[in-house]
């Protein structure tokens, strides 16, 4: 985008941001302290384009957890290592008809996860990242891929970790369920080993970002797997061709569809109450953070950023053919 439509572009987000602070609809998430006790109205948008340009907006330098929207990045690793063929083996990419945890929908009849944007999609494709490594050095791997993207590197939150660790009974269950059908990449006689992929999956769930970091990351794959600040090739095109299309139908949890429909933009969302969405025409990725959750539990002005940011623009892809 030139300079003169990303100045146009923020100053329609200085008003979608106006327009939904006094918002305060929806509950934080439950389940770990961390995410319970975090300050429910906080608010920050950044939007960083292919080519650099950063606009932000609120409390774009406060750290969260990535969770959820840790997956695409964690599939687009195992692509570039293993290529799609072989990933596809083990993960599949077709919306899972339930929720992102569901214990009975999360995998096909033969034990594979629906796709990398569940629980269990998201275990088994960390599975296929360095599995010949220790475990510390994978995680490195992690880090590193995300220090690459960012320009910087992502913090670790370590309470977040030991909650989800502690409380995490159905992803070890997923993760035992994968390994019983010998669905799991891991080292079918090490009897620990569907618990230790689960804990490297809440490892990466508890990486610490800013706003503006996930930006720099969601223009990444805007930008066909190029970082933004450095222009260091992070993923080839066709990962983050592919990355983009999961996202595209299996993003948004159980709103997936109805996102889809009223969006039409590549979009993923983490319980922690960020939002990361691409604009592929425009080449340039929008990352929210308010930990108010809806239903679903997408970000409630984290979705409505993205609503209303395609509406006011004109992005929908298929709406104005
Ligand atoms: N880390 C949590 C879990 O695996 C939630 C991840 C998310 O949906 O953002 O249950």
């Amino acid at each position: 985008v030139s300079p003169a439509e990303f100045a146009e572009l923020t100053r329609g987000i200085e008003q979608i941001y106006a327009d939904l602070l006094p918002d305060r609809s929806g509950e934080v998430a439950q389940y770990i302290p961390t995410l319970r006790d975090a300050d429910p109205d906080k608010f920050a948008i950044a939007i960083c384009t292919a080519d650099g340009q950063l606009f932000q907006i609120g409390d774009t330098g406060l750290g969260f957890s990535v969770q959820s929207t840790s997956k695409p990045f964690s599939y687009a690793m195992a692509l570039e290592q293993f290529g799609s063929a072989e990933v596809h083996k083990w993960v599949g990419q077709e919306q899972s008809g339930g929720t992102f945890n569901d214990p009975r929908l999360s995998l096909d009849a033969a034990g594979k996860p629906q796709n990398p944007m569940i629980n269990a999609g998201a275990i088994a494709t960390l599975a296929l990242v360095r599995p010949q490594l220790e475990v510390s050095e994978r995680f490195a791997q992690v880090e590193q891929t995300w220090t690459r993207m960012m320009g910087r590197s992502p913090g670790f939150d370590h309470r977040t970790f030991l909650a989800e660790r502690d409380t995490g009974h159905g992803n070890r269950g997923l993760a035992n369920l994968m390994a019983a059908k010998e669905m799991l990449n891991v080292d079918p006689t090490d009897r620990d080993a569907p618990q230790k992929a689960a804990e490297f999956y809440f490892a990466v769930c508890s990486l610490e970002v800013d706003t503006r970091g996930l930006a720099a990351a969601g223009a990444t794959l805007a930008n066909g797997g190029v970082a933004p600040y450095t222009g260091e090739r992070v993923f080839s095109q066709e990962t983050a061709g592919r990355v983009l299309s999961v996202m595209g139908h299996s993003g948004m949890y159980n709103d997936s569809g109805e996102f889809s429909g009223q969006v039409g933009l590549p979009a993923k969302s983490g319980v922690s109450g960020n939002v990361m969405m691409v604009v592929p025409e425009k080449r340039l990725a929008v990352v929210t953070f308010s930990p108010r959750l809806d239903a679903a539990g997408n970000s409630v002005r984290g979705r409505e950023v993205c609503r209303r940011l395609v509406q006011d623009f004109g992005l929908h892809p298929y709406a104005q053919l």
